[in-house]
């Protein structure tokens, strides 16, 4: 997410100088010179009033051929003031007019002329001789034909620069900037209007955050008790958890300067920038001390250095490499703390994590049904009118697995609806079609979907219904609908996964099967396949691959994990060539068992499954409480928890 403030800052000064104004003036001089040297009071005349006249009067100084074309006459100073043929020619301006020549004829043969000349001139004394150059001169288009590709060039450039560079400002002098930071500063001049109260939930993460601005502003509280202030804070969630947002308020209430900046902002196609950028950064914020480094995203800097020869990036490198010299050069008590916002920590260099670097970190999930119901508190005070039984509550158990960005679009986009249906209100409907419509894209109403293909899916999803409903491990169902949505799912089932962290084996072998549970459907009822599984197979595939090689669920592969987040697998295996086909073995054998088992369950279940798909054709959508209607109640007990899963 951006981060931008409520209150821009302020733009800088435009200079009233740039450099097209530079250009500008460039060409105008060149174009005045031109004109000024041509100018001056050249009469025109012919070769014949040269040689007949001029040349035989002995006035002439001296001559010269431009481009062998033009003959220009230069007429002695003397005979201009004394003789009358030369009166218009003006002599107030002599001392002008002198330095130009006084006529110009055109010749047609440039060896004709000189020949002519010294035929005259083969009697003349030496000294009297008229002096003839040679000038080869440009002219103005000559000029332009040359500058302009030039300009042209110039001007590409710098507009790729700016691109390159953000193109803020609009100043031209924007090139000359590419190194500096291009982090927002923040202090008492630029309020930042968003405070703690903002940020619905996540209370120990801002307890944390609240520290952190406490060292900044005692530090002293700290030292004296012999604490180690740390250097650096790592936010780490899922994308739209609200770190973004935590960090703004953190800028809103610290009351001390803070930069923030995105770490792609570093990232610049010229090799040296981003180091550059990084020390530009730490100057300005040792100036500004004690303050706030805030960096976003700062896996586009922080990403593991090249462990694989073929992705290895020097650029992003010595940016990092910047970085953590940086961040060695001061200590928490000079005052500069250091706050970073990433989803994939699995990524960062462990070098970034080390003590004495990103050394604390703090980890913001997505909101459990509390916390969804404080975020819709907050978001739901920008609608003005709610229906009366739209409560947080509410909204919140309609909403699990949203994170705070979700659930702000949500609000959002039911206020759209609402007023597309011209209500004066918000009521729960409105919410309940925006939630649809944020899991899956927009509901498609216009997409034709023929009846037989709307069986098959009804089928389908009443398949992994079923599935989730009589095997006890699965996860409860929450809904299940055949709305066609999106580009690839045409319908979905939605389940309540118990919250834990820790999965025994039956539970994931219940999840593949339930997964394969529309797949099952089909073959059963229609004795045919088709291709809206493809994303339960995913799915599955990956799961079976996961609990062989990762979680050493196997009994043949054995007690082994290969997993390393940092390693790219697709060259080099960490394993044999034979392990990697016991693997394989084990894999599909994991599935066939699994779906054999699918099979099973739902040829006995079968009255179950059409009653459940005959719904689904008539309802389109159906709730947890209308299959405890149509089958009886899930015999397993269940707890209400926070996130939802949804399959196709
Ligand atoms: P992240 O940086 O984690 O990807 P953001 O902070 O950019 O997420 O969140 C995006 C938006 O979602 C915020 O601007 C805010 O409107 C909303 N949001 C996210 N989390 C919360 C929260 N805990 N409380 C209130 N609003 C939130
Ligand atoms: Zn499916």
């Amino acid at each position: 997410m951006d981060f931008l403030p409520e209150n821009e800052e302020p733009k800088k000064k435009k200079g009233g100088f740039n450099s097209y104004w530079l250009f500008a003036i460039l060409i105008i001089g060149l174009l005045a010179t031109q004109f000024l040297s041509l100018n001056f009071q050249i009469k025109q005349t012919d070769e014949d009033y040269f040689f007949l006249k001029l040349i035989p009067s002995g006035d002439v100084s001296k001559v010269t051929i431009v481009n062998k074309e033009q003959v220009e006459v230069f007429i002695k100073e003397d005979s201009l003031k004394a003789k009358k043929q030369y009166a218009d020619i003006k002599l107030t301006k002599l001392k002008t007019v002198n330095k130009g020549p006084h006529f110009s004829f055109e010749i047609t043969s440039i060896e004709a002329f000189k020949q002519k000349l010294d035929a005259i001139q083969s009697a003349t004394p030496y000294e009297r001789l008229i002096k003839v150059n040679n000038e080869y001169r440009k002219g103005i288009f000559d000029i332009i034909g040359w500058l302009l590709p030039i300009i042209l060039l110039i001007g590409v450039w710098m507009f790729l620069m700016r691109r390159a560079t953000g193109g803020m400002g609009g100043a031209g002098g924007q090139i000359f900037n590419i190194g500096k930071s291009k982090a927002n500063l923040y202090d008492k001049d630029t309020k930042v209007s968003v405070t703690f109260d903002d940020v619905a939930g996540l209370d120990e993460a801002k307890e944390e955050v609240k520290e952190v601005v406490d060292f900044l502003k005692n530090p002293k509280k700290y030292t004296a008790l012999g604490a180690k202030i740390p250097k650096g804070v790592l936010l780490v969630g899922p994308p739209g958890t609200g770190k973004t947002l935590l960090a703004k308020a953190m800028a809103g209430e610290a009351q001390v300067p803070f930069f923030s900046i995105s770490g792609s902002d570093f990232v610049e196609m010229f090799v040296g920038v981003g180091a550059s950028r990084v020390r530009d950064l730490f100057k300005q914020a040792r100036e500004k001390a004690p303050c706030i480094i805030f960096i976003d995203e700062i896996d586009a800097v922080g990403r593991a250095r090249g462990k694989n020869m073929m992705q290895s990036n020097d650029e992003r490198e010595s940016t990092l490499n910047q970085l953590l010299v940086e961040m060695d050069g001061f200590s928490g008590d000079k005052g500069i703390i250091m706050l970073a916002a990433t989803n994939r920590p699995d990524v960062l260099d462990s070098a970034l994590l080390r003590p004495g670097r990103f050394d604390r970190q703090i980890s913001i999930d997505k909101p459990d049904q509390k916390g969804r119901e404080q975020i819709f508190k907050v978001h739901l005070k920008k609608l003005t009118k709610l229906g009366p039984n739209v409560t947080p509550e509410k909204l919140a158990s309609l909403t699990p697995g949203f994170a705070g960005a979700e659930i702000a679009n949500v609000c959002n986009e039911a206020a759209l609806v609402a007023a597309r249906k011209e209500k004066t209100q918000v009521e729960v409907e409105d919410f309940n079609e925006a939630v649809d419509r944020s899991i899956g894209g927009l509901e498609k109403k216009n997409k034709i979907i023929s009846p037989h293909e709307k069986e098959i899916i009804a089928y389908h999803e009443a398949g992994h219904a079923i599935c989730g409903w009589y095997l006890e491990h699965a996860h409860p169902l929450l809904k299940v609908t055949i709305i066609p949505r999106g580009i690839a799912a045409l319908g979905y089932a939605q389940y309540l996964p118990k919250e834990q962290y820790l999965y025994r084996t039956e539970q994931l072998l219940d999840e593949i099967c339930m997964t394969l549970g529309g797949r099952a459907a089909e073959e059963i009822v229609f004795g045919k396949i088709s291709t809206g599984a493809q994303n339960d197979l995913q799915r599955i595939t990956q799961l079976a691959y996961a609990m062989v090689t990762v979680y050493g669920m196997n009994d043949k592969v054995g007690n082994v994990s290969f997993y390393d987040p940092q390693q790219d697998t697709t060259f080099t295996k960490p394993y044999s060539d034979d392990t990697a086909k016991v693997i394989d073995e084990e894999v599909r054998k994991l599935i066939d068992t699994a779906y054999q088992r699918t099979i099973a369950l739902l040829t006995e279940k079968r009255e179950q499954l059409n009653k459940i798909a005959e719904a689904l054709l008539a309802k389109e959508i159906l709730f947890k409480a209308d299959l405890d209607e149509l089958i009886g109640k899930r015999t397993f007990d269940e707890e209400p928890v926070p996130v939802a899963i949804t399959i196709d």
